[in-house]
């Protein structure tokens, strides 16, 4: 299943409490998949005992936790990266999720991959095309089209595999 959340602590953390003792392993910030995307010009929420998105980062764990207790594997992916490589970047004015305009645009990228989209999603809804964005990932990785991003034991983010994007 894919996640669109971090599945895991940074390395030597056992938690995102300040008043925890747990320390990151590294000095650097976030995790080695976090700091990887960043090198690709890809921004991401860090994921470290200042993140903004604590809750989040939780409950996905708790949810990997949950799948992996099924036998389901858990996939972390990201879907603004998935965008960025399956598309190319876009210019800010055509992808602004928060207009109809860049939510139509972008609804007709995925459309070009995913069929009956447009019957999904009439009216564009962004975190919608996120999560089809997410499981289009998932499929990808089904049929080896993916790279995986940082280290296993934090958690690695499976993007598209470079070499057969669009970009
Ligand atoms: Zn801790």
């Amino acid at each position: 299943m894919a996640v669109d959340a971090p599945l895991g602590f940074p390395l030597g953390q056992c938690c995102l409490e300040e008043s925890c003792a747990c320390k990151p392993a590294s000095p650097l910030t976030g995790r080695a998949c976090e700091r990887e995307l960043a090198r690709l010009g890809i921004a991401s929420f860090w994921t470290t005992k200042r993140s903004i998105i604590k809750p989040m980062v939780y409950a996905a764990i708790h949810l990997r936790a949950g799948l992996e207790a099924r036998s389901i594997p858990a996939l972390e992916v990201y879907p603004y990266a998935s965008k960025v490589l399956l598309f190319g970047r876009m210019s800010k004015s055509t992808v602004k999720k928060s207009t109809p305009e860049g939510l139509a645009h972008l609804t007709r990228r995925v459309a070009t991959l995913v069929t009956g989209l447009r019957h999904a999603t009439p009216n564009g809804n962004h975190d919608a095309l996120d999560a089809v964005l997410a499981t289009y990932t998932g499929v990808l990785h089904l049929r080896g089209q993916t790279e995986t991003l940082g280290d296993l034991v934090e958690g690695e983010i499976t993007i598209p595999r470079r070499a057969t994007t669009k970009a």
